[in-house]
């Protein structure tokens, strides 16, 4: 089976000089030029062209812009839910006014299919939308006297200053996960967006700065050890949020137990899907052609790892290998029915082409795709790998690309076993008719999200985050508002 792909020929670019946003820091409510000489190219990953060429900010510009969060703190806290709750909604309206240069943006620098970036414009205005209304509902302990003749009040307090470091996978929804809840909660916020994709945060600074008190939100662009390291080294910055690679999240948390700052870690993950012999196997394979190709497979949830009944495997292969065979790949531009683009950049589709090669060296075997596409552009072919020996690389490691195995079960025992036995828990699914399977699979599954006959369906009113390897802190939903608040006992004696 060949892999049906699609090529925009002579198309106008997605984006105009006009459309990208300063090549600059945005510190203090203004864009500042860096006084950095490096800079990262930023790169089209379907054309390979360079789009933009942006600063690498310094230790000294993290700090300048960590003194700018500080100075506003309290200005920002000290705004009543409904004022900060107003911002927010005019965070959204603005966003939504303009969704279509943000999805043109996002495209560009990423080689998504816009159906993909429009999907993450609408959720990051959603996202707003959320905590704008979250924030003025929540509810904790309510005040009384628990110990004799004493009232006990529960604040809610911001952190104070917030250090924010994104991917590139979905730069502005990661953003915007991490940006709504910090500032609901009453933070201001120093974030650095993935050196690779900035393009849609610098906008989406642009975008906002009037909506926003100057200092409340800054981005400063640059790389991971030297900017994302500053932040969580910084003794002004409250806690640290990174959503990002396990080997990252290691980096963070050592950093920031010198200043024992809390940490946020949204990290990797290798999702199982374990498919029951009961199952309804077209559904499962017409769900995983989403579920497991969205964004190239770029997906912390992608469910990438799939666990089969040995009674039902090759029926279900069958099944899935027409999905996967069916999928349009081609870069944004060449129609809106385009369901895979290229990975992000040469080194990470020279990093999933490398595990494509290992793991066919060592006796997996692709039944659809398996490799490169040629042609400009990092692309990969969506691939089904089967024959993959339990425990061996390809099973073990986040190849983070349109790649799944499959293997094989007989028993439920050794379904969770298998599907429990790597070191990250972010997301699983279960596949199953019967009501107890899908408690019972699903209760002892390690990960912090577990769909029942479902994978990668998301929802603002309910957590995302990790077990395990995967990191811990929630993001969306009321979990996030209280990871971004801190908790403080007032007591009163009132006895006379
Ligand atoms: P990455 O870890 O390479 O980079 C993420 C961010 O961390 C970047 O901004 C990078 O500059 C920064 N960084 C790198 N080293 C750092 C250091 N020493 N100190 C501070 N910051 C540092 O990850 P990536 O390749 O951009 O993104 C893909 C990874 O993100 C995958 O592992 C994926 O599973 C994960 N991810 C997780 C979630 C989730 O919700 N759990 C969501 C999206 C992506």
């Amino acid at each position: 089976m060949t892999t049906n792909v699609r090529r925009a020929v002579d198309a106008a670019p997605l984006v105009h000089e006009g459309d990208l946003p300063p090549a600059r820091l945005f510190v203090g409510g203004k864009f500042l030029d860096s006084s950095s000489e490096q800079y990262t190219d930023v790169i089209d990953p379907c054309t390979e062209r360079l789009i933009a060429r942006i600063p690498d900010g310094t230790v000294e510009e993290v700090d300048e812009a960590v003194a700018a969060a500080l100075a506003v703190k309290e200005e920002w806290a000290r705004l009543v839910p409904k004022e900060r709750s107003e911002v927010l909604h005019a965070i959204a309206d603005r966003l939504a006014d303009h969704a279509d240069l943000l999805v043109r943006l996002e495209a560009a620098n990423t080689g998504k299919p816009m159906s993909v970036a429009q999907d993450d414009v609408s959720s990051t205005i959603d996202t707003f939308r959320f905590m704008a209304g979250a924030l003025r509902a929540t509810t904790s302990l309510a005040a009384g006297d628990y110990a004799e003749d004493h009232l006990s009040v529960i604040l809610r307090e911001p952190l104070g200053v917030v250090g924010v470091v994104t991917p590139w996978n979905y730069p502005l929804l990661m953003a915007a996960w991490k940006l709504a809840p910090i500032l609901a909660a009453g933070n201001t916020l120093v974030l650095k967006p993935s050196e690779q994709t900035p393009l849609t945060t610098l906008k989406l600074a642009e975008l906002v700065a009037d909506l926003l008190p100057p200092g409340v939100l800054n981005v400063v662009t640059g790389t991971g050890p030297v900017v994302g390291a500053r932040l969580a080294e910084h003794p002004d910055v409250a806690m640290i949020a990174l959503t990002g690679s396990v080997n990252s999240g290691r980096a963070v948390a050592r950093t920031a137990a010198e200043s024992l700052k809390r940490v946020h870690l949204e990290l990797g993950g290798k999702a199982p899907v374990v498919i029951f012999e009961d199952a309804d196997l077209k559904a499962a394979a017409a769900a995983l052609r989403v579920a497991s190709f969205w964004n190239s497979g770029q997906e912390c949830g992608a469910a990438c790892r799939i666990l089969v009944h040995a009674s039902v495997a090759d029926r279900f292969v069958e099944e899935l290998v027409r999905e996967v065979g069916e999928l349009v790949v081609g870069d944004p531009q060449s129609g809106e029915d385009v369901e895979v683009g290229p990975l992000v950049s040469k080194a990470h589709f020279d990093r999933v082409l490398g595990y494509l090669d290992r793991a066919q060296s060592a006796g997996a075997r692709a039944v659809i795709g398996g490799g490169a596409l040629e042609g400009t552009g990092y692309y990969v072919a969506p691939t089904v790998l089967v024959d993959v020996a339990e425990g061996s690389e390809i099973t073990r490691e986040e190849v983070f690309g349109p790649v799944v195995t499959v293997e094989t079960f007989t028993d439920e025992d050794e379904a969770v076993r298998r599907a429990n036995g790597v070191p990250v828990g972010l997301a699983a699914s279960v596949w199953t008719e019967s009501a107890r399977r899908s408690h019972s699979v699903a209760a002892r599954l390690d990960s912090g999200t577990v769909w029942v006959n479902s994978h990668l369906v998301l929802a603002n009113e309910v957590p995302w985050g990790g077990f395990k390897g995967s990191g811990y802190g929630r993001d969306l939903s009321v979990y996030a508002l209280d990871d971004y608040s801190r908790t403080k006992h007032v007591m009163h004696n009132h006895s006379r």
